[in-house]
C-alpha cells in the first residue's frame, strides 16, 4: 500500500529576511533553488539597506 503524499512532505526553507520557515509553493516549482524569502514583501524589504 503506497503512502499518500502529505503536505508535510513538501520541502521547506527559512526566510532570509524574517527568519520564519516557509513551505514549497506551486508558484516556486521552477525557481525553488533560488527562493530565499517567504514572500515578495520580505524580498523587497531585504533589497533595501
Ligand atoms: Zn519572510
Amino acid at each position: 500500500m503506497p503512502k499518500q503524499r502529505k503536505k508535510s512532505d513538501l520541502p521547506t526553507k527559512t526566510c532570509a529576511c524574517c527568519g520564519l520557515p516557509f513551505t514549497w509553493r506551486k508558484k516556486w516549482e521552477k525557481v525553488w533553488d533560488e527562493v530565499k524569502y517567504c514572500s515578495d514583501r520580505c524580498r523587497r524589504a531585504k533589497a533595501k539597506p
